[in-house]
């Protein structure tokens, strides 16, 4: 039996890792096969090799978990981060529109300025505050032109694992270094594993959905510093860490960064919900997941 294609770019990221560790075991492997990419291989930038490398695998489906994901680095490198999050998804939905592609593609609570304060819904007006938002923004609006059916654009937020660099992963680090620690307490948005997202994701290249942005988190409302705190009671119960430190709340002005970043981006799942076989997850059920998988050495 022929497998069908599927094209998966950021596979060395944190999602694309997870993909990668469940992908053996899901049901989707026994009838697709995954072509995987890294900026090592193919350099989404370089828009050429792009084409040629998609005319010769053939996908039927490309899932872009590629992404320039440096927020505050972007501020000073707006070109190459338009260039990986807007201009590289122009050129993967425009060949997936001449190809009859199912094009599944990543986005972010960054879209949105934060001056909302109830959980943003797929449709709410998008006015990013940061070059990295506007620039994941200008992806979207490239790919919904191209393709008027056949893509789903998922957004998440605070996104963490067990692997590369996140939140989680730099708080357990400082918590083992320092004595005490200050954590922004007047942002608030929603941790989302990488587990529950690409759970999300391999139901949604198995059912091939009609086109729409979605949006994904693991539910919660709260701020860094509250995910802080759960991350110390979480990391100490697992044996992660020896004792707990002092974990004191800062205001955005007292922790000045070079991307300005919405002080509320909590997303709205439920269409998501309703529209997909997946059930909602837990966010402190989540977190627990991913420290035993650090505690355990995974
Ligand atoms: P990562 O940064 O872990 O992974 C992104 C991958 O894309 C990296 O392996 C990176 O390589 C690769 N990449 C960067 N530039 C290029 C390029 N020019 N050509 C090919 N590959 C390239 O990201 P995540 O897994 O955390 O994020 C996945 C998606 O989720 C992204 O679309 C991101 O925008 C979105 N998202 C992430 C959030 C988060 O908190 N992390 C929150 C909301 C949305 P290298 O590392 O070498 O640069």
């Amino acid at each position: 039996m022929n497998k069908n294609t599927i094209f998966v770019t950021g596979a060395k990221g944190q999602l694309g890792r997870t993909l990668e560790y469940y992908w053996e075991d899901s049901e989707l492997a026994r009838s697709s096969e995954l072509f995987l990419y890294d900026i090592d291989r193919l350099d989404l930038a370089q828009g050429d090799v792009v084409e040629q490398e998609l005319n010769r695998c053939k996908p039927r489906t490309i899932l872009n978990m590629a992404a320039y994901t440096s927020v505050d680095h972007a501020e000073a490198d707006k070109q190459t981060a338009f260039s990986i999050n807007a201009s590289a998804v122009d050129n993967l939905a425009d060949w997936a529109s001449r190809n009859d592609c199912f094009l599944v593609h990543i986005s972010t609570d960054f879209v949105f300025d934060g001056s909302k304060r109830a959980p943003y819904l797929p449709e709410d007006h998008a006015s990013p505050l940061n070059v990295y938002g506007a620039s994941k923004f200008a992806g979207e609006t490239a790919l919904q032109s191209r393709l008027h059916d056949q893509y789903v654009i998922i957004r998440t937020s605070w996104l963490y694992s067990e692997y590369g660099k996140n939140f989680v992963k730099t708080m357990l680090h400082l918590m083992k270094e320092k004595d005490e620690l200050g954590v922004v307490s007047d942002q608030i948005g929603s941790p989302t594993s990488t587990h529950s997202l690409i759970s999300l994701l391999l139901t949604i290249l198995s059912e091939r959905t009609d086109r729409g942005i979605y949006h994904w988190t693991d539910g919660a409302s709260i701020s860094w510093y509250e995910f802080a705190l759960a991350i110390q009671r979480e990391a100490v119960e697992l044996g992660l860490l020896g004792k707990e430190i002092s974990i004191k709340p800062l205001t955005t002005e007292e922790y000045p960064v070079p991307a300005l970043r919405p002080a509320y981006s909590v997303l709205d799942r439920n269409k998501t919900l309703n529209a997909f076989e997946v059930k909602a997850t837990d966010w402190q059920q989540e977190l627990r997941l991913v420290i035993k998988r650090i505690a355990d050495g995974a």
